[in-house]
């Protein structure tokens, strides 16, 4: 058997540090130069998941999809440092509820 590894402690990831610096970039590449619709970046975001859809269905590789992905997570930080968003603060919460919540969350599906 293999022996395990001592566990390290883990730095908690800083999620508002990506957003801050995926928003600056984006502000240095002129994107929020005019304010900018709400719908039309929530249309964006969902553009990167559709190039994600379009990459497993032309068989692309781990490497690819998870391109898009990324794309995707860049629209949304951006996106919450734009809006002031404390996405790393909800989102532990809402992982924090999810582990509250009954098997497949007493849905069928
Ligand atoms: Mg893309």
């Amino acid at each position: 058997m293999k022996p395990r590894k001592k566990k390290t402690s883990r730095k908690r990831p800083c999620l508002n540090d990506l957003i801050g610096e995926c928003h600056s970039i984006a502000r240095s590449k002129g994107w929020w130069e005019d304010e900018r619709n709400d719908g039309e970046l929530i249309a964006l975001m969902h553009s990167e998941l559709s190039e994600a859809l379009e990459a497993m269905r032309a068989r692309g590789s781990k490497d690819n999809i998870a391109e898009e992905l990324a794309d995707c997570c860049i629209r949304i930080f951006d996106f919450c440092g734009a809006r002031e968003i404390d996405l790393e603060k909800i989102l532990v919460k809402k992982i924090e509820y999810n582990k509250t919540r009954p098997y497949r969350h007493g849905k069928k599906f």
